[in-house]
């Protein structure tokens, strides 16, 4: 056992944890490099049973891997599903966690461990695995959009997530779209993109031109395969996401735009409708700004995860010239 610091690297263990699944990784830490995942490993979430025994089953899952690792580990970096709260814990969370809000996950880890931890949202996390070292590595500021069943969205400057007064930044499914203007939002609310948006809005708009039902994936391939409704259903939802794109652009002149989430599968046809989209909403001086999908998949809110406590310890390096804002805001040493 030693300190962690010797020449083979530093380790950071690092969870991501979804309404799906726990996945975890030693993540090693050399200077320069994308840190090394050691071991990565994962197991369902089974979000049904509850907040308390999801947060025992990350405990174990966390002290296990730990366990498994003969050298020092210098803390905890967690990516997780919900707002997460200023003292580490979850502040709300959507049903699909039921029991997950109120959970007090980072402190609960450090009381288990012993060791520093450090906690941010889901998307967050994806973003800050894709800025550091996916599509946006070699850009100063980057907004990310996750387009999966619902829409997530974080904005990275200098390295660091512009997380908001509240944690709640970035959410860019719940601003206004005109087509979406009687359907009604997973917020309660009506007019917000999301519903239109999504892989449920793409679902929702191919049922009402086809009178079938069928999932995102499928009518991503039945458009690929040429087939009529499926390709209306993909490129109105690409159109609408550009719309938004654009009109986020002119508030926030990130220097790339890069998209996320299983709805990127539904490829080029759907992409070209996303920056045909934006085109229609952005202004002159913003037309260029690249509109680009992930780069690191599902490795980016697990690397991500690691990145607040990373910067904390001083691994890496946000751009200190233009951060407005220095993660971590939720470590717990
Ligand atoms: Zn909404």
């Amino acid at each position: 056992m030693n300190d962690g610091t010797d020449e083979e690297g530093k380790l950071i263990l690092a969870l991501d944890v979804g309404g799906t699944k726990i996945a975890g990784s030693v993540l090693r830490f050399s200077s320069g490099h994308m840190p090394e995942l050691i071991r990565l490993v994962q197991e369902p979430t089974q979000a049904q049973e509850g907040g308390l025994a999801v947060l025992q089953r990350i405990v174990e899952f966390s002290c296990e891997l730990l366990g498994r690792i003969d050298r020092e580990v210098m803390g905890i970096g967690i990516g997780a599903a919900g707002v997460i709260a200023l003292d580490g814990s979850i502040e709300s969370a959507t049903s699909l966690m039921p029991g997950w809000s109120g959970m007090p996950l980072g402190p609960a880890l450090r009381a288990a461990t012993g060791k520093t931890v450090s906690v941010v949202g889901d998307v967050h996390a994806h973003a800050l695995g894709e800025a550091h070292w996916g599509a946006g590595r070699d850009v100063s500021s980057m907004l990310l959009v996750a387009v999966g069943t619902g829409i997530g969205g974080a904005m990275v400057l200098g390295g660091h997530v512009l997380h908001g007064a509240h944690n709640v930044g970035g959410h860019i499914g719940h601003v206004c779209h005109p087509d979406a203007r009687r359907i009604r939002c997973s917020c309660g609310r009506y007019g917000h993109v999301e519903p239109i948006a999504s892989g449920l809005g793409i679902e929702r708009c191919y049922h009402k031109l086809s009178g079938k039902d069928a999932r995102g994936d499928r009518i991503a391939e039945m458009a690929r395969n040429g087939d009529n409704d499926a390709q209306s259903a993909v490129l109105m939802a690409g159109r609408a996401l550009g719309n938004t794109l654009g009109m986020q652009a002119n508030m926030l002149d990130p220097e790339m735009i890069v998209l996320s989430g299983s709805v990127c599968g539904a490829g080029e046809l759907w992409l070209d409708a996303v920056r045909q989209g934006y085109q229609d909403q952005v202004i002159d001086a913003l037309s260029d700004i690249p509109i680009v999908p992930g780069t690191l998949g599902a490795q980016a809110p697990i690397l991500g995860a690691a990145v607040p406590l990373a910067q904390y310890l001083g691994l890496i390096e946000g751009d200190e010239g233009t951060a407005v804002e220095k993660d971590p805001i939720c470590v717990i040493s």
